[in-house]
């Protein structure tokens, strides 16, 4: 079972997942030459990666905050074999585990619109999944989604936004905010211009949701950023801007997409850069 809990001063933060899928490891790593990423992600026989969505339940002050929903759902039979989509677990089945249902989430929080992020938005029946919640997203993320071209459409399924901007379920921010005391959305611009990631303190304790800035924790060294993202140099800044505060702080990290550690912490190392350090069990 994927599902893990730790407490954040007065939070309790659960990883869950919405299971495992594959993407061309050349187009996760960018740049990067394959001799040096498949040594910490070894591909398949079709050079795919493999990871996973993970959705974090953040409970506060009596509040439960889902950051991502899941991975699209609705893409029929051959959408699931191209990205080997494996649901191994869910993310109801992991809010089941901890005893919720749906309509128990008071926030959810879109990192992007991604159909690999925000796939669980909506359901089945095309209304929005957790109801009583509302959905935090930036405003230029939001339009983005609306607006798309051809270098972002493939990512944008608008069955899982539209149906929630038509609920008015959408709460839109721009820039940074704070979502409940003690837990905030910041832009981080790269992976594409609206991004949001989330940072959560409490009782002097930090807990970061990275979005696609950090994918997973092979993607750690600066210049490891993905061919998807829009803006590579946008997202070197963002890192070189973010990292060092975070692993300074001492903020458990929880990329979005790793297939194996659900937290992490980042250290300095001698090459300039960080290390991801798993949080032990
Ligand atoms: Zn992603």
């Amino acid at each position: 079972m994927w599902s893990r809990s730790i407490r954040v001063g007065e939070a309790v933060v659960t990883s869950l997942t919405d299971g495992r899928f594959r993407l061309d490891g050349g187009a996760m790593f960018g740049v990067v030459p394959r001799v040096l990423w498949s040594r910490v992600a070894p591909p398949d026989e079709s050079n795919r990666v493999e990871l996973r969505l993970n959705p974090l339940l953040i409970q506060l002050g009596g509040r439960n905050v889902l950051v991502e929903t899941g991975f699209w759902d609705r893409g029929g039979e051959k959408f699931e074999a191209m990205y080997g989509l494996d649901r191994d677990e869910s993310v109801f089945s992991g809010l089941r585990g901890l005893g919720l249902e749906p309509g128990d989430v008071d926030v959810v929080i879109n990192t992007h619109l991604h159909f690999d992020h925000c796939g669980r938005n909506t359901g089945a029946d095309g209304r929005p999944t957790f109801p009583n919640a509302r959905y935090v997203v930036q405003a230029q993320e939001l339009y983005d989604a609306m607006h798309p071209h051809e270098r972002n459409r493939a990512s944008y399924v608008p069955e899982t936004f539209v149906p929630v901007l038509e609920a008015g379920l959408f709460e839109v921010v721009e820039g940074e905010a704070e979502v409940l005391p003690g837990l905030s959305v910041v832009p981080l611009p790269g992976h594409n211009l609206g991004q949001q990631g989330v940072v959560l303190r409490s009782g002097g304790e930090v807990l970061v949701q990275p979005a696609d800035l950090l994918p997973s924790l092979a993607h750690v060294p600066f210049s490891w950023v993905m061919g998807y993202d829009l803006y590579p140099v946008t997202c070197l800044e963002t890192r070189k801007a973010w990292f060092p505060r975070w692993a300074q702080e001492g903020a458990v990290v929880a990329t979005p997409h790793d297939p194996r550690v659900p937290f992490a912490r980042l250290v300095p190392n001698a090459k300039g850069g960080f290390d991801a350090v798993p949080l032990e069990e």
